[in-house]
C-alpha cells in the first residue's frame, strides 16, 4: 500500500457520489420530459384548449420542479458533505499508517470533534462554500429549464428540440456539479494529508512532502509535470502556468485558483530518507527499502486496522452519526440514508481496496462502474 493507494480509494470514493449525482439529474429530466410530454399531448388533444389554460398547466408543473430540485441538490450537498468526511477519516488513518511505517514512530492519532472538522473542512471565503455554490447551480438550473419549458409553449418550437435543450441541461449540470463535489471531496483529503503529516513533520524527521497524481490518461499535462516533485522548505508547490502556490493539490491559491483545483484528483505523498513508497519496484530494492514495503502492505494496513480499530473506528464512526445532526433533527435522519452505523474503517478498507482491483471507473458519459 502507498499514498497513491489511498488517493485512488478516494478517487473511487468520488466516483460513488459523482454516479449518485449522474442518477439524480438523469431521472430528474427524465421526469420533467415525461411531464411535457403529457402535456403536448393534452394541448394536442384538445385544440380548444385556452392559452390560459396551457399557462397553469405549465405554471403547475414549474412549481413541481422547484420543490423537486430544491430536494435533489440538498441531497447531493449531504452526501458530499458525508463523503468529504469519509475521505477525511480514510487519509487520516492510512496516512498514519503508512507515515509511521516511515518514520518508525508509533502514531497519536487525535481525530479532531466534527465541529472543529467542519470549520477545518469549510472554505476560506463564504460564498465559496459548498450549499453557497450548489444553491447558484441550482437556480441556474431552474432558470434554463424554465426557459426551455416556456419558449417550447409558444408552437413555432417543436417538442423534439425542447427535449433536446432540457438533456443538454441535463448534461452540463451534471458534468457542472459533479466537478464541485469532486472538488470539494478531493479537499477534505488534501486537508487530512496536510493535517497528518504536520504531526509527523513537527518531530524532525526527514519527511519531505510530494505531488502524486492519478497517473492516468485524466490527469492535465501541467500536473503530469508536478508529479513526484517535492514541497520547498516553506512546505509549498508551485504551478506557473496559473500562478498559484499552496500545500497540496486542491489547496493551490493565487490567481488562477479555480483552474488550478477544480477537477484536479491529485494528492500528497512522503517520501523519507529518499524511500518513496509510491515508485518502490519490487525487483532491486535495498534492504531498508524491503523493510518499510513489507512493512506497508495492505495485509499489514489490514492488521493494524483490527489492532487500533477500538481506538479509531467506533470513536469516529459513532462521533461521525452523531455529529451529523449539526444542522437539523432532520439533517440525522436523512444520514441514516446512509448507513453510518454499518460502515466500518476496516470494512471500507476491504471494499475500497476490492474496487480498486476491479477497476471501478468514470465512463464517458459521467456515469461510475466498472
Ligand atoms: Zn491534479
Amino acid at each position: 500500500m502507498n499514498f497513491s493507494d489511498i488517493s485512488r480509494q478516494i478517487d473511487m470514493l468520488i466516483g460513488m457520489v459523482e454516479h449518485e449525482i449522474y442518477n439524480t439529474f438523469q431521472y430528474r429530466i427524465n421526469e420533467i420530459i415525461s411531464m411535457y410530454d403529457s402535456l403536448v399531448s393534452d394541448y394536442a388533444q384538445d385544440g380548444e384548449l385556452e392559452n390560459l389554460n396551457k399557462y397553469n398547466r405549465l405554471n403547475k408543473m414549474i412549481k413541481q420542479l422547484e420543490q423537486d430540485l430544491t430536494q435533489d441538490y440538498s441531497a447531493i450537498a449531504k452526501l458530499t458533505q458525508y463523503a468529504q468526511m469519509m475521505a477525511f477519516i480514510h487519509t487520516t488513518v492510512g496516512s498514519a499508517f503508512l507515515l509511521s511505517a516511515l518514520v518508525g514512530v508509533l502514531p497519536v492519532i487525535s481525530f479532531p470533534l466534527l465541529s472543529k472538522l467542519r470549520i477545518d473542512l469549510s472554505q476560506e471565503i463564504e460564498e465559496n462554500e459548498l450549499t453557497s455554490v450548489l444553491g447558484r447551480h441550482r437556480s441556474d438550473m431552474l432558470r434554463e429549464i424554465k426557459i426551455a419549458l416556456r419558449s417550447s409553449t409558444n408552437d413555432e418550437v417543436n417538442p423534439t428540440d425542447t427535449k433536446r435543450k432540457l438533456k443538454r441541461i441535463r448534461d452540463k449540470y451534471t458534468y457542472n456539479v459533479q466537478r464541485l463535489s469532486s472538488y470539494e471531496i478531493g479537499r477534505a483529503e488534501s486537508t487530512a494529508g496536510v493535517d497528518i503529516a504536520d504531526r509527523f513533520e513537527d518531530k524532525g524527521s526527514k519527511l519531505e512532502r510530494i505531488w502524486i497524481s492519478q497517473r492516468d490518461e485524466r490527469v492535465r499535462s501541467t500536473h503530469v509535470v508536478l508529479d513526484s516533485q517535492k514541497a520547498d522548505s516553506k512546505g509549498l508547490f508551485y504551478s506557473k502556468p496559473t500562478k498559484t502556490r499552496g500545500p497540496a493539490p486542491r489547496k493551490m491559491k493565487g490567481i488562477g485558483m479555480l483552474q488550478e483545483n477544480m477537477g484536479c484528483r491529485c494528492s500528497v505523498g512522503y517520501r523519507v530518507n529518499g524511500i518513496e513508497l509510491d515508485y518502490m519496484e519490487t525487483d532491486n530494492m535495498s534492504p531498508e527499502q524491503r523493510e518499510i514495503y513489507e512493512k506497508t502492505s495492505f495485509d499489514k494496513y489490514q492488521e493494524w486496522l483490527k489492532e487500533h480499530q477500538e481506538n479509531i473506528s467506533p470513536a469516529y464512526y459513532k462521533q461521525l452519526s452523531k455529529g451529523m445532526a449539526w444542522d437539523s433533527v432532520q439533517a440525522a435522519q436523512d444520514y441514516d440514508l446512509f448507513k453510518v452505523l454499518d460502515n466500518d474503517l476496516f470494512g471500507d478498507a476491504k471494499k475500497f481496496q476490492q474496487m480498486l482491483k476491479r477497476g471501478f471507473h468514470k465512463k464517458k458519459d459521467g456515469s461510475w462502474g466498472y
